[in-house]
């Protein structure tokens, strides 16, 4: 049995696109995955810092929540992310946004992923894969964020063949 997930993959530092795209190809090896657009957005938190390139993968997968955040950690280890500050720049970041419909709360995870709803960079990317998705019954379609936000894109769903 798989579970439908979305992971978040954002990056600052480095060759962005190709961390990313190798982001893609490790998930894909830990089911079938399905890439969003991939934008550029400004920074939250420090502002002295680049923007970032931001897209979504959806995963459906058969591991656990648990066991999935231990493989993304591992792809962000591997793409060379040290912690400097609080939203700071990053080689690679992959947050779990979604696990199937499940609510989960403990010292490691909080799904869905906190902020989803107030960030463009998640919101739009999500509506690339499934229009029609629903978080907790609301359709993020029909959120502000999603009528109101533009965000520049950089390359269609290609982005992961480099
Ligand atoms: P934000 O979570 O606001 O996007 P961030 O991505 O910069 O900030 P990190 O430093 O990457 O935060 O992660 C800190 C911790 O968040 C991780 O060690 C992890 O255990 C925890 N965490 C809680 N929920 C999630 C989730 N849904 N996906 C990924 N990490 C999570
Ligand atoms: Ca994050
Ligand atoms: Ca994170």
């Amino acid at each position: 049995m798989t579970v439908r997930t979305y992971i978040g993959l954002g990056s600052n530092l480095g060759d962005s696109q190709q961390l990313m795209a190798e982001a893609y190809t490790k998930l894909a090896m830990l089911g079938v995955v399905k890439a969003s657009r991939l934008y550029h957005s400004p920074p939250m938190g420090p502002q002295d810092q680049p923007h970032y390139h931001n897209a979504v993968v959806r995963l459906d997968t058969s591991l656990t929540a648990l066991e999935l955040l231990d493989e993304l950690q591992k792809i962000e280890n591997e793409a060379g992310r040290v912690r400097l500050r609080r939203w700071g720049e990053r080689t690679l970041d992959l947050d779990l946004l979604l696990y199937g419909d499940q609510t989960i709360q403990n010292d490691r995870l909080t799904i869905p992923h906190i902020g989803i709803f107030e960030r463009d960079f998640v919101i739009l990317p999500l509506l690339d894969l499934d229009v029609e998705l629903e978080i907790h019954g609301q359709k993020i379609r029909e959120t502000n964020i999603a009528k109101h936000s533009q965000l520049d894109v950089l390359a269609d769903s290609s982005w992961i063949n480099i």
